[in-house]
C-alpha cells in the first residue's frame, strides 16, 4: 500500500518536536531581547550624560538646573531645558525601551510651581550633585568642577515616575516607599541603568549604589543636605550603614 502524507500520530509527533523547540528558545530569545534592550539604555544613558556635561562646558562648567522657573509660578525640567537649548533633541533616546509606563513631570505641582515643559523620559539627574539642602534660590547651577569622582558619582538615573532627579539615603529609602516600587528603576532584572559625569554608563542595583561606597553622594561637600547620613563626609568615600535592609525587596535583582 502507498503511504500518502502524514499519519495523524507522525503529525502530533512532528507538532510535538516544535513545541518542545521553541519552549527551548524562548528564554534564548528573551535573554537577547533583554540584553539588547539593555544596551540601548546604556547607550541612553551615556548619551545624557554627555549632554550634560556639554551643556556644562557651554554654561560656565555649571550642571543644568534640575527645575528651571520660566513664569510666574511656572518651571521647565532641565530635559526640557536640554532639549530647547539644542544639547539633546533624540525623543526616542529618552525612554529605556524595558521602561514599561516611563513618564514626566508635566502638568506636575512642586513647591506652589507649575510644571510646563518636560518630556516622557526614563532618566533622572541624581539631585544629590545639584542640590543644597535649604537653599531654595539658584539650588541648582552647581559647578560640576567640584564634583570630585566624576567616573564614579552618578549623573543620571533611571527612574519609574519620570522624576526630574533622584535622591537616596537611608532614611528616605526606608520610610517613603514600603511595598510601592518607588521611583526608581528596576526593571534590566532588578538592576538599573546609572551614567557618570565621564559619560560612562553601568548597569548596577540599587543595593550597590548605596553599599559599599556610595556613589550617590560621593563629589563635594553636602554636609549640610538634609537627605546626607548623619556622621558622613560626603568628599571623602562612605558607605550606608544598613542599606541592604532597607533597600526593597523589587530593587534585588
Ligand atoms: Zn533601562
Ligand atoms: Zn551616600
Amino acid at each position: 500500500m502507498k503511504r500518502q502524507g502524514f499519519s495523524l500520530i507522525e503529525l502530533l509527533v512532528v507538532i510535538g518536536v516544535v513545541v518542545v523547540l521553541i519552549g527551548l528558545a524562548m528564554p534564548a530569545l528573551k535573554y537577547a531581547r533583554d540584553s539588547a534592550r539593555t544596551a540601548q539604555c546604556l547607550t541612553n544613558a551615556g548619551q545624557l550624560a554627555v549632554a550634560i556635561t556639554t551643556f556644562s562646558g557651554q554654561n560656565r562648567n555649571r550642571l543644568p538646573e534640575n527645575r528651571t522657573v520660566v513664569g510666574e509660578g511656572e518651571y521647565i525640567t532641565w530635559r526640557e531645558q536640554l532639549s530647547r537649548d539644542g544639547f539633546y533633541s533624540d525623543s526616542s533616546g529618552r525612554v529605556c525601551p524595558s521602561h514599561k509606563n516611563p513618564g514626566s513631570e508635566f502638568g506636575y505641582s512642586e513647591g506652589g510651581m507649575l510644571c510646563v515643559g518636560d518630556q516622557v523620559s526614563s532618566y533622572a539627574l541624581n539631585g544629590h550633585v545639584l542640590w543644597r539642602g535649604g537653599i531654595t534660590d539658584d539650588n541648582a547651577k552647581i559647578s560640576d568642577t567640584v564634583i570630585r569622582r566624576p567616573s564614579h558619582t552618578i549623573l543620571v538615573a533611571e527612574t519609574n515616575r519620570g522624576f526630574a532627579n533622584l535622591r537616596v539615603s537611608n532614611p528616605y529609602i526606608a520610610n517613603y516607599y514600603g511595598d510601592d516600587p518607588g521611583p526608581y528603576g528596576y526593571w534590566h532584572r532588578g538592576d538599573a541603568v546609572y551614567s557618570f559625569q565621564d559619560g560612562h554608563a553601568e548597569v548596577i542595583s540599587l543595593l550597590d549604589t548605596g553599599n559599599p561606597d556610595c556613589r550617590w553622594h560621593n563629589g563635594r561637600d553636602l554636609t549640610d543636605d538634609p537627605y546626607v547620613p548623619q556622621g558622613n563626609d560626603e568628599i571623602r568615600p562612605h558607605d550606608h550603614p544598613d542599606w541592604e535592609y532597607l533597600v526593597p525587596e523589587v530593587y534585588l535583582p
